[in-house]
């Protein structure tokens, strides 16, 4: 910006002797110079070989940004599409032109550019492309290219953002080029031109990595697998617990068919089972890691990597289980309008009137009955909240302590609740034989294990003796004899804060 004037003037609104940091108009400054730029500023050319899909909408972006774009083209007659205001010729004639200059062509087809090394030498080059599957190639495709041409400068980037997001508008998620490369000022070409045209840009070292850039936008959901899969087998287990424990046992042992109960009943039961289950989950490896961190002594040894890997999915666990609630809200709410539970109510009324009883009321009943879902809405009103937490918009603007204060307590209070809320759903079943099929627990029990022991280790670790210990190693405080050799794969506070 300050290259635009005369550098002892404010580059915004040009006063004599104001740089832009002193001068006391800066936003009004910084608009002007803005708005000066988007008129008046011409960016530099870029070249761009291949006229495709991604070729086309990176053109676009680059002249609504300033920049003059030149294509190089097999045929740059036939090329019809490429957008208006920008120029098209042999791939030669391009390179002449640009010194940066972005290879929109598949990797298959990289050859002809070992033709053209004479024009490119000295020219950044941007690899763009993606494999189809990971490993595809044994070198990738950025070093590749760096082969073809040793005498240019490679940088990998972009291949993260897609040509519908480069043209749309880009989400936040495919908004960040990541860049890498082994020359500075080449990648800081790359970079001045991503944050011209609105996107974030990180650098990510030397072309070494460009292999694992390359594997990025083929993950899918990487931090969800795990959660995924956690609640996919405990659902399952649950499911078959309960099919086996409530209904066959009614059908072996009584000649009930209960079987009807697959569709409402047992997930009614399995849903809230499995995410009481996963919200401890999400508690636990904190405690474990502060076992582990009493063990050792110190803060500084690394944690084994299943830990880790459990630490870095927690927010994900805690996602699934919230949606688990919620389906165990939904499957409450439809009880009073299922078959089973109207003809219960209306021929338990019959009967009744038919032997004229009168059921006294029971006050005991009455209290549990309302605590146990009072405790159940409270808990996932915080299950909720605890969610809407955790989205990026709303975490963005919570400080770090507010964010461990949300997370960490409220948490923990979420899995007070809702375990209590078990806890007197089952109320005194656990003492009723009659309650233990073929010698197994109600299942309501299941969900109880778990919770209980979180919550029991997080008490103990709030004691004085324990806590103050856990919390000068936290500080940094390392027991005699203990070094620092490794440290941890997932930042301290992070990890154990939770
Ligand atoms: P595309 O639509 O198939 O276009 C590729 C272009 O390469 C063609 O239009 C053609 O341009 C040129 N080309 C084709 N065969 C060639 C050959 N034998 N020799 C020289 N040039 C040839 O592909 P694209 O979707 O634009 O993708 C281009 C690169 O960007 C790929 O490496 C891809 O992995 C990467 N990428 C794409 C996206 C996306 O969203 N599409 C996102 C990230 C990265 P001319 O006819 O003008 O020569």
């Amino acid at each position: 910006m300050k290259s635009l004037r005369n550098l002892n003037q404010c580059s915004g609104c040009g006063r004599g002797g104001e740089l832009y940091e002193t001068c006391a108009l800066q936003d009004l400054c910084l608009l002007i110079d803005l708005h000066h730029m988007k008129i008046h500023r011409k960016q530099g050319t870029v070249g761009i070989f291949g006229t495709g899909d991604f070729g086309r909408s990176l053109g676009l972006r680059l002249l609504q940004a300033g920049y003059e774009v030149v294509f190089g083209s097999r045929d740059p007659k036939n090329s019809a599409l490429v957008p208006k205001g920008s120029k098209v010729m042999t791939h030669t004639g391009a390179a002449q032109m640009a010194q940066v200059i972005f290879i929109a062509v598949q990797r298959d087809y990289y050859d002809f550019l070992t033709s053209l090394t004479p024009a490119l030498e000295g020219k950044v080059l941007v690899d763009i492309s993606n494999n189809l599957k990971r490993g595809q190639f044994p070198q990738s495709n950025a070093e590749y290219l760096s082969s073809l041409v040793p005498g240019a400068s490679v940088v990998k980037g972009f291949n993260t953002v897609s040509a519908w997001a480069l043209q749309s508008g880009a989400l936040d998620a495919s908004r960040q080029v990541l860049v890498c490369g082994d020359d500075p000022k080449a990648k800081q070409a790359v970079v001045d031109i991503a944050h011209s045209l609105g996107l974030s840009a990180q650098d990510r070292g030397s072309l070494g990595a460009a292999g694992e850039l390359e594997d990025i936008p083929l993950q899918l959901f990487p931090n969800w697998r795990l959660p995924l899969w956690v609640a996919t087998g405990l659902n399952a287990f649950v499911l078959l617990y309960l099919l086996v424990h409530d209904v066959t046992y009614s059908y072996v042992e009584k000649g009930q068919d209960n079987f009807y109960r697959i569709m409402i009943s047992l997930p009614n039961k399995a849903f809230p089972i499995v995410s009481l289950t996963m919200l401890a989950l999400c508690y636990l490896p904190s405690i474990l890691a502060a076992i582990l961190q009493l063990h050792n002594g110190t803060k500084y040894k690394r944690f084994p990597d299943w830990l880790g890997r459990w630490m870095l999915c927690r927010k994900q666990l805690g996602l699934v289980a919230l949606a688990l609630a919620s389906l165990h809200v939904l499957f409450t709410f439809v009880k009073p309008i299922r078959y089973y539970f109207l003809h219960r109510e209306d021929t338990g009324v019959i009967e009744q009137i038919k032997e004229n009883i009168t059921e006294p009321f029971d006050n005991t009943e009455a209290w549990r009955s309302d605590a146990y879902k009072s405790l159940g809405v409270l808990g996932f009103a915080m299950f909720l909240l605890l969610g809407i937490t955790s989205l990026p918009s709303v975490s963005n603007a919570l400080n770090w302590r507010e964010f461990r204060i949300v997370q960490s307590k409220l948490g923990h209070l979420t899995l007070v609740l809702c375990t209590a809320h078990a806890l007197l759903y089952g109320w005194d079943k656990f003492l009723q034989p009659d309650r233990y099929h073929w010698s197994t627990p109600p299942a309501y029990m299941l969900s109880l294990v778990l919770p209980c022991a979180v919550l029991v280790l997080k008490f103990i670790f709030l004691t004085p003796c324990i806590g103050r210990r856990v919390t000068r190693i936290r500080r940094g405080r390392e027991r005699p004899g203990k070094s620092r050799s490794e440290h941890a794969t997932v930042p301290m506070d992070k990890a154990t804060s939770l």
